[in-house]
């Protein structure tokens, strides 16, 4: 599943909001891939079309999809020349698929700021410059490396090439995710595990009376993030860690209160989603009815092997229907009589609220 990673200069609520995730797993225990290890929160992805899918297929569990959230302890200032924690942090953070970066919004006095004053902006380009940095150091040490294999290896040429891009990028101060690739070289820049290249949701950690984001800090990190292509979610974690503790009906209450449809990290696991360019199709039986998430351009042999990387090798084929089919016909035999259940062979383009079921060879 999708892992996002937090950073953040340290007394940002990155603490909070981790606890507020873990909360909200507690209620996630019966998904067996979510007990993992203590620093990892998992959020269900919102959708309705599980219970849509649910009301018509009887079954005994839902799935929903899940963000997989790592809190990665340990980034300060200096964590790229290897301070304390630094070289784990960056092991940890070169895994993930993307980066949510927790920036502190709320103005609240007693809690005071490792750099002064509240100032937004200034975090953000404090925590840049250490990834930056730390990009430039494993890039400048992976280049000299490549270059001498290159003497003998005339293919690594176009390899250097991006290489050099990225680094030059760096040198200028920008982040790799600011540049330009096409999709094969996309692919090779991945391999290189740099930090900067990796999508970012920016968390705007906002106070109580501001859960909206509509205020200045906040407004002020939603224009970072739109100009860098960036995402930005405005949360107030200490609010989020005490909605997870209440009953289900006192949370619907409160949110109604706050003014807000649904807890931010639900918006956060969608808007995280949204951003990795991830949909979701589904298998459902009597058994359970359960999200998978997949990219968008998803081949029907690929979407097979988020189940079991042997789906993918033994794949036959797949049926398929949409939800809406199911809305409209009721049951899976009617829209099979409809003719509307699908047979897709391997070069099927799995498409956003697909319901399979697939066929192969063990
Ligand atoms: P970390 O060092 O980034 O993990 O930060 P913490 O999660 O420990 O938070 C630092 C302090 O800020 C704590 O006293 C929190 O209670 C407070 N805090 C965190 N999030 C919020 C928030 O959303 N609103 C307000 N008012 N305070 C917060």
């Amino acid at each position: 599943s999708v892992e996002v990673g937090i950073v953040g200069l340290p007394n940002v609520g990155k603490s909070t909001l981790f606890n507020a995730l873990t909360a909200a797993k507690a209620e996630a225990q019966n998904y067996p891939f979510c007990t993992i290890e203590p620093n990892v929160g998992a959020v269900p992805v919102p959708d309705d079309r599980l219970t849509t899918l649910a009301k018509f297929i009887k079954t005994e569990k839902i799935i929903p999809a899940m963000v997989q959230v790592v809190d990665i302890a340990g980034l300060v200032r200096g964590a790229s020349t290897g301070e304390g924690l630094g070289n784990k942090f960056l092991s940890h953070i070169r895994e993930v698929d993307a980066i949510l970066h927790v920036v502190r919004c709320f103005t609240l006095a007693d809690v005071v700021h490792v750099d002064g004053g509240v100032d937004p902006l200034r975090d953000i380009d404090t925590i840049e410059t250490e990834l930056m940095l730390a990009d430039l150091g494993s890039l400048e040490g992976m280049l000299e490396r490549t270059r001498k294999q290159a003497k003998g290896d005339k293919e690594l040429l176009p390899k250097i090439a991006l290489m050099e891009k990225c680094l030059e990028a760096l040198q200028a101060g920008k982040p790799v995710r600011g540049l330009s690739f096409d999709d094969e070289q996309r692919k090779v820049v991945k391999t290189f595990g740099l930090i900067t290249a990796k999508k970012v949701l920016y968390v705007a950690n906002v106070d109580e009376s501001d859960v909206s984001g509509t205020g200045p800090l906040a407004t002020k990190v939603r224009e970072r993030a739109a100009s860098e292509g960036s995402g930005v979610v405005p949360v107030c974690s200490k609010l989020e860690a005490e909605l997870n503790e209440l009953a289900p009906d006192e949370r619907k209450e409160m949110l109604e209160s706050l003014g807000m449809k649904e807890p931010a990290l639900s918006t956060l696991a969608r808007e995280a989603y949204r951003l990795l360019g991830l949909q979701s199709y589904y298998t459902a039986g009597p058994k359970e009815i359960r999200a998978w998430t997949i990219p968008i351009g998803c081949t029907a042999p690929q979407a097979a092997g988020v189940i079991h990387s042997d789906f993918e090798k033994g794949f036959i084929r797949a049926e398929v229907y949409r939800v809406d089919d199911l809305v409209e016909h009721r049951t899976e035999a009617a829209i099979r009589a409809a003719g509307k259940l699908r047979v897709e062979g391997k070069t099927y383009v799995f498409q956003d609220a697909d319901v399979a079921h697939f066929l192969f060879n063990v």
